[in-house]
């Protein structure tokens, strides 16, 4: 049986992420993209954008019209938090199933978009990182964590990320909390003689967050032992890294009813 063709909004077509999310579209026989929205292009066509596929989407600078005109099942956002979160309530309310990957919300807005998506019984998935090792990365160190709670993790991403700490490091935060046993971490006189040189502090372990440019987005979870050292990382060398769990999340929003938040609960 041929599998259903699922038509899709992407917000954010020109940026790094918007524009590999578009290609992995052109890629998948069973997705349609049917149309974009931009903070400028209107009237014009996705191929009518450099370094864009032979596409003849619409170009909308407003989400509304653009979901009137083009009643698609998925929104793919790829934007800033601001535009993100616009845009999650606008595909709640026209019952477009949002695929987020947007950083930056905090745990409150997240509840906030679940409660309307649950009124609403409109499926949703936001997830701070697609790429699937991350996701493997993040559960291990939740696994690790239970026996190691001295843990400290190092976020690195290129210097043109709004956001800090990442999206990633918060969840994985969150996810080491539920199984790591509160210790105090370090010497109890520590003494910061710069502020902000032990990074920041998530219930007694901190996260350190590097800039530069070159880099992508890689992570590494420390913990430490009596005697020994395990470290759990993962790199994303390029952009394509997202796009195998986009792929996926927009395949699994289609059988939601509830917004879920991270690939992880859509992989296990
Ligand atoms: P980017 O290259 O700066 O692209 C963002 C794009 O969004 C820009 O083209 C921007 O247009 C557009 N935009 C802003 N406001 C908009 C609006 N209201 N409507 C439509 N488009 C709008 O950034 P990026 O590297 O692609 O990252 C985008 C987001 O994804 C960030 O939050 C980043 O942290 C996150 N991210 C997530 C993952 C993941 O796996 N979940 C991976 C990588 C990145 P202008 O240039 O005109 O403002």
């Amino acid at each position: 049986m041929a599998e259903q063709t699922i038509r899709i909004v992407v917000a954010g077509p020109r940026g790094k992420m918007g524009s590999e999310t578009i290609h992995m579209i052109h890629r998948t026989p069973h997705f349609e993209l049917v149309g974009a929205v931009d903070t400028k292009n209107e009237g014009l066509e996705i191929r009518d954008l450099e370094g864009l596929p032979d596409i003849s989407a619409p170009i909308y600078t407003d989400l509304e019209a653009c979901f009137s005109n083009t009643t698609p099942d998925v929104l793919i956002d790829f934007t800033h938090p601001e535009a993100g979160k616009q845009h999650i309530q606008t595909a709640l309310a026209y019952k477009v199933r949002p695929v987020v990957g947007t950083s930056g919300f905090t745990e409150e807005e997240v509840q906030q978009f679940k409660v309307k998506a649950d009124a609403s019984q409109v499926g949703g998935i936001i997830a701070p990182n697609f790429a699937v090792g991350a996701v493997l990365m993040m559960k291990w160190s939740q696994m690790a964590a239970r026996f190691f709670p001295n843990v400290e993790i190092i976020e690195q991403h290129h210097d043109q990320k709004r956001d800090a700490p990442s999206g990633t490091a918060i969840k994985t935060a969150e996810m080491i909390q539920k199984d790591r046993s509160t210790v105090r971490q370090g010497h109890p006189d520590e003494v910061e003689t710069i502020p902000g040189a032990r990074g920041a502090n998530v219930d007694g372990f901190r996260i350190h967050s590097v800039r530069l440019p070159g880099l992508i987005a890689h992570q590494q979870v420390l913990f430490g032992g009596e005697g020994e050292l395990l470290t759990i990382r993962h790199d994303s060398m390029n952009r394509l890294s997202f796009m195998n769990g986009v792929q996926l999340a927009v395949e699994e929003v289609m059988k939601l009813e509830t917004l879920v938040y991270g690939l992880d609960t859509i992989m296990f």
